[in-house]
């Protein structure tokens, strides 16, 4: 009996796996923001992935801000799969995760404050920094003093190691700080190492691409995923745009959203082509055009540097 369905398309490649951008919708996108997004898009177009929107609204929302986060990825060229998901409506799943490493004695409640976690020294044998383990130990007594005098209690991961390893495209092996991470926050939001963690392995995502500011919390994440037994993605975190004080790019520093510059009478495909050549591709007006060209080994190490009074006129301008 002939099983082919009518609507398939025998030659299309099949999808090995999916990319994804993931922004947190606090507000307009900047360059260094769409550049990432750019990256990201291509490697995993480059390498025959689909291509995932993730909205990460547990904390920092502005009203609006994630549909004009989308049309302007979608103005410079940016495609992805049709299901766009935001994270408030997938609370079930991290309490699943959270409930699995509880049930594994994988958790405590901590019931320290922010302060009393800046003063409190670093464990003795932990990276700098470390949560040095106040509320491991504590008896059923001492919690329930605790959450009789109302403190709210945070969820931490009882990590049985205090570094771990992870392999990056860009910077090779890199080991990192892990300590008792918190998994959920005193006030029940599910904590972001754990929400990406398991929206990555729920939303079939094999390929990370983010900005290198990300790189030290990776350790922590890929240890996370091993004790979730799910897979560690493959990542790549792509160096970040810098203001002209080498400070990473913001929204004070000028004219950096797309919307501010399609103010000043640019195009979206100006747009794109300025970014295209930050990443070593000159004159590519398109995504499509950047997609046959791209390189990842090919692909700049060091920050870019933006002064977004002094961009450069483009090739598309009369
Ligand atoms: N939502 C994070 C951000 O906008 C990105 C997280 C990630 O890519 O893993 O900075």
């Amino acid at each position: 009996m002939s099983t082919r369905k009518p609507h398939s398309a025998p030659t299309a490649p099949a999808v090995t796996g999916y990319g994804r951008f993931a922004p947190s919708p606090s507000g307009d996108l900047h360059l260094g923001n769409l550049r990432t997004a750019l990256l990201a898009w291509l490697f995993a177009r480059s390498t025959g992935r689909g291509f995932l929107m993730r909205i990460e609204d547990l904390d920092r929302v502005k009203a609006g801000a994630a549909e004009r986060q989308l049309a302007d990825l979608a103005a410079i060229g940016l495609d992805w799969e049709p299901e766009v998901v935001q994270q408030s409506e997938r609370l079930a799943l991290y309490d699943a995760a959270i409930g699995r490493l509880t049930s594994a004695g994988r958790t405590y409640e901590c019931f320290c404050t922010r302060r009393e976690i800046q003063q409190a020294v670093t464990a003795p044998h932990g990276p700098m920094g470390a949560y040095p383990g106040t509320c491991r130990e504590l008896t059923e007594g001492e919690k329930a003093q605790r959450r009789d005098a109302g403190r709210p209690a945070a969820l931490r991961l009882r990590a049985d190691i205090t570094g771990f390893e992870i392999t990056d495209e860009l910077h090779g092996r890199y080991r990192g700080a892990v300590d008792d991470l918190v998994l959920r926050r005193g006030d029940g939001t599910p904590a972001y190492n754990l929400a990406v963690v398991v929206d990555d392995a729920a939303q079939g995502i094999d390929q990370v691409v983010r900005g290198d500011d990300l790189l030290p919390s990776t350790p922590r994440q890929a240890y996370l995923a091993t004790l979730l037994e799910v897979p560690v993605p493959q990542y790549a975190h792509v160096p970040l745009v810098l203001n002209t004080a080498g400070q990473r790019l913001a929204k004070r520093d000028g004219a950096v959203t797309l919307r501010d510059r399609l103010a000043l009478g640019e195009t979206p495909e100006y747009v794109l082509e300025l970014l295209a050549d930050s990443l070593g591709y000159p004159g590519a007006t398109s995504t499509t055009g950047l997609l046959t060209q791209f390189r990842p080994e090919n692909l700049p190490r060091e920050p870019w540097t933006l002064d977004p009074d002094g961009l450069r006129q483009p090739s598309t301008c009369p």
